[in-house]
């Protein structure tokens, strides 16, 4: 066991619950960190210190990094466009977790500092058509990011940046497009639209009413990076020398539409559709251009859409039949 002490702040949820795992199989020391009770962690794993604090307040983040080597920021306020469109004074909340927690990094001599931000910094002229062409890591200025939650996200990454070139401390920043897989939330109101979909692909099949629902009128396009991608791409980015921000991303575009032809795919069944033209959507067309890490870290996200779905499909059917709790935050 390596005596360096990783912290994965959102451990209890979908990312962090599997980055803390990817860091154990490698031997690390994790202290893993959410303000959920424990019971409601998508994850727990054996070996790890738990700490169940609000990462909003400053002193609850100096507890949390007391002894860190490097730190994984997973934690914020979010959710899928449902939530994220309704909740912008939450999402921006989540911008005092990051302030707090990069004091308490600098205050604490923390080698490392990872941030976790979104393709939602994306500025909204450059996504206005379905098309599939990725953003570039340029894209994000002139700033028009989505409202509430993408602010928040770009404001952190400059955060970030100006506590390196100010203060030293080494940050690494991702921006993630859509991650999806096992073990995050599939339903109540904060699930993306890949859990979505899962889910009423199979509540369709298993109820025999052949019909779903649709955000939108299915063409808007975006990609999708299943969680073994993220999670190694996460730590490739963090154990790296790129300060600037980095798109982190499948660039297997597609449209809602194709997306509910997989799944339905997968699960064997052809559903009617019907498109509620009014619930949030987002923008009309995101894509990553992976131009970028592959020329700095040789590397990519490369699971098909295919088969990361295949797995959530599973996950997701099971959790129904199994009526397991999906815990809301
Ligand atoms: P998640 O909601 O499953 O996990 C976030 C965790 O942060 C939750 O367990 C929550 O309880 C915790 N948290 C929230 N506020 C906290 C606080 N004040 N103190 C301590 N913990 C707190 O979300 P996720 O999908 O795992 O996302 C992880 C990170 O990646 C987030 O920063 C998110 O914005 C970013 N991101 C995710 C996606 C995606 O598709 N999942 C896309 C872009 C960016």
């Amino acid at each position: 066991m390596n005596s360096d002490l990783i912290v994965v702040a959102g451990a209890g949820g979908f990312i962090g619950g599997h980055l803390v795992g990817c860091l154990l199989k490698d031997g690390a020391r994790v202290r893993a960190v959410d303000k959920k009770p424990l019971g409601d962690w998508w994850q727990r794993h054996p070996g790890v210190e738990n700490q169940v604090l609000d990462l909003q307040d400053l002193k609850s983040c100096r507890t949390a990094l007391a002894g860190a080597t490097e730190v994984f920021n997973l934690a914020a306020d979010m959710g899928g466009m449902g939530f994220i469109e309704n909740n912008k004074a939450l999402c921006m909340l989540s911008v005092l977790i990051n302030t707090h927690l990069v004091m308490a990094a600098r205050e604490h001599g923390v080698k490392r500092f990872f941030y976790a931000s979104s393709a939602c910094v994306y500025a909204a002229d450059k996504q206005r058509t379905h098309s599939l062409a990725g953003l570039k890591e340029d894209d994000a200025y002139p700033a028009m990011p989505e409202d509430g939650y993408g602010w928040e996200k770009l404001f952190s990454e400059r955060m970030c940046r100006h506590f390196h070139e100010d203060f030293g401390l080494t940050t690494r920043v991702a921006r993630f497009h859509n991650v999806y897989g096992p073990n995050g939330t599939w339903t109540g109101g904060r699930e993306k639209a890949p859990a979505a979909i899962c889910r009423k692909v199979a509540q369709a099949k298993l109820s025999g009413e052949h019909d779903i629902e649709i955000w939108g009128d299915g063409h808007q396009t975006r990609s999708f990076m299943y969680i073994d991608d993220c999670t190694d791409g996460v730590r490739r980015i963090m154990d790296s020398d790129i300060t600037e921000p980095l798109n982190l991303g499948s660039d297997e575009g597609v449209s809602i539409n194709q997306l509910v032809d997989i799944v339905e795919n997968i699960a064997g069944v052809k559903l009617n559709r019907r498109y509620k033209l009014d619930a949030p959507k987002g923008v009309n067309g995101r894509n990553s251009d992976n131009g970028k890490i592959k020329q700095l870290l040789g590397w990519a996200p490369s699971i098909r859409l295919r088969d990361g779905l295949e797995k959530t499909y599973a996950w997701i059917h099971d959790q129904i039949v199994t009526k397991a709790p999906c815990p809301i935050y």
